[in-house]
Formats: structure tokens, sequence, C-alpha cells
């Protein structure tokens, strides 16, 4: 008898990454392509469909067949309609009914997801969520997204396309703008994007005038990994902004811990690479905001399982979709 298999995929601005997945998370075979966003929804799906269709032909190699797809995308989602609203990462994907025409071309059931809701699924089955009941999950990657976890399951809200959106949260009325159009998000001061803001607006503003960090930001190529190489070196500027990251997600989190009774949080994406440079400052501005919870009681965890966790999750929530299972996370 044929096993059941599930594709689960990550659909990123630069990057999509696709995955066979048994429906309790295991990763059969991967795979990764340019998105090539600018090409168009179009063709976007067209080279989607091919990576799907290898992944299927995997699955009958494994004796096994693909029974959904399940796609984690950065942005607003209608999961009834199948439809990017908005994805900052994927602008010409806005209002296109992604999951209708890729599983037309499959002839596959699919199902779109936000891509920091997948994260959580997938750390709460597999990785550094697993056997926690309640937690908030945070991803620190281009922008900061969030997921919440309750009772062993995703927690939808009202079923408005968003929810857990930590990264939208004011934190500071008066602070940087934010992608999103409001003014000290925490996005605006904990992800990648708020990093090289950080260090082109002291070169804009003078205080910045030589080294490595001013060259990259005069050529282009500022990323936050070279922030994170440069503060690991002692360069002042660069601790000052993953201590502000730190600060910041202190922050939000006190506050998300007393309004919830909640005292877990896993984060995760690529900024963690700087885990050693924000935890300490984090740790500090939780305690010094926490009213209610007793600080020492708080556990902030690393995401274990990296790229892997999306694609767990994407596929464990296409599964749940299609078998009429709850949304249960273990
Ligand atoms: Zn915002």
């Amino acid at each position: 008898m044929e096993s059941d298999l599930l594709i689960g995929g990550d659909i990123g601005g630069t990057h999509m990454r696709l995955a066979l997945v048994t429906p309790d998370g295991e990763i059969l075979h991967q795979s990764r392509e340019a998105t090539l966003v600018r090409a168009g929804a179009a063709d976007v799906v067209g080279r989607l469909a091919l990576q799907c269709r290898e992944m299927m032909e995997e699955g009958r190699r494994a004796g096994g067949r693909a029974r959904a797809v399940g796609l984690g995308v950065a942005g607003k989602i209608d999961r009834r309609a199948g439809a990017v609203l908005f994805s900052p990462n994927l602008p010409t994907m806005n209002g296109f009914p992604l999951a209708g025409e890729l599983g037309r071309a499959l002839v596959l059931p699919v199902f779109l997801e936000n891509d920091a809701d997948v994260f959580g699924v997938g750390e709460s089955l597999l990785g550094a969520g697993r056997g926690i009941p309640h937690w908030i999950g945070v991803t620190l990657g281009t922008g900061v997204g969030g997921c919440l976890i309750l009772g062993g399951k995703l927690w939808r809200g009202d079923d408005l396309g968003f929810c857990g959106e930590l990264g939208h949260m004011v934190i500071d009325p008066g602070g940087p703008l934010c992608a999103c159009g409001l003014r000290g998000c925490l996005e605006a001061h904990a992800s990648s994007s708020a990093l090289k803001q950080g260090v082109r607006d002291a070169v804009n503003g003078g205080r910045l005038r030589k080294g490595i960090l001013h060259e990259a930001c005069l050529t282009g190529e500022l990323t936050s990994e070279l922030i994170c190489q440069e503060a690991r070196l002692g360069d002042d500027l660069s601790r000052d902004l993953f201590h502000r990251l730190g600060w910041s997600l202190g922050l939000a989190l006190a506050g998300l811990f007393s309004v919830l009774g909640l005292r877990h949080a896993v984060i995760g994406g690529g900024v963690c690479s700087g885990w050693d440079l924000f935890i300490g400052p984090l740790m500090e501005s939780l305690t010094h905001h926490s009213s209610m919870l007793d600080p020492g009681q708080a556990v902030i965890r690393r995401g274990e399982l990296g790229d892997e966790a999306a694609l767990a999750g994407s596929a464990r929530l296409a599964w749940a979709r299609i078998s009429g299972s709850h949304e249960s996370t273990s």
C-alpha cells in the first residue's frame, strides 16, 4: 500500500524551498531554487509546479504518494481563497490565487500559510517547542514574524489573514519607520532590515565615515551577517544595533507574557546567528519590563530546526487540512 506523503514549501523573496515530508514531519527529500519574483506570478507558479512534480516523482520512488502541498509565504494570506493578499517579499504575487493555480497544474490540493505560522508548527512538532503547550514564536529575518501556539495548536484568531504579528507591535511611537508605514514597530528594531538601516542612518548622519561597514553601505553589499561579524570584533555601532534588537524583543515579550499569562518563547530565523549578541540585552529588558511575571520563570529558546521548521510545519498543516484532523502540532 502506498504511504501518505506531503510536499511542504517555503516561498521566500529569494528562494523557493520544497520538501517531501511524512505526516509526522520527517523530511525525505529537499530542493531549492531561486524565486525570481520579478518574472511574475505565472512564471513563479510554472517553476514551482515543475519543482513539485519532481517531489511527487521522488515520492513514488519511495513507495508513497504526495496527497497535498502546503506553502509558507511571508505576509497576509487569505487561507480560504488560497491567495496572497499582501506580501512584502513577493510584490508580484499580491492578490494572486497561488493555491488555485498551482493546484490546477498539479491536480492536488494546495494550501497557503503564513511563514511564521509554519515555523511555529514545525518547531512545536519536532524542535524547540516540543512538549511545551503554550508559547510565543518569533522569526527574525528580513522582517519580524510571529505566531502563537496555545494548547498545542496554532492560534488562528478571527482568521483575518494575520495572527501573532509581533513584528508590527509598536514599541516606540517615535521610533524608526517600518516597512508597513507605521513608526516604531518591533520589526523596525529587530529585523535584518533594521540592522542594515541602522548602519545606513549612521553613514548618512556622518557618524560612520570609514571602515568595512561604511564601504559595504556605499557599494550596496551591506548584510546583517557582516554587521554580526563586526559586532563580534567589537565594533560599537554594530554592538549597539544588536543591543537595541535584544532590548526591543525583551520589551515586546514582557508585554505579551503579561497579557497572555505565558512564560515560553522560541526565536528562529537567520538573525539568530547573532544570538550571543542579543540574548543578554533581551533578558535584561525582559526583566526590566516584566510587571507580573517573575522574570526567573521566563524561558527563551532558540529554534532548533533552522530552515527545516517551515518545511515540516507547512506539510503538517496541509495534512491537517486534508485529513480533517485538528491542527494539533503534536
Ligand atoms: Zn510595522
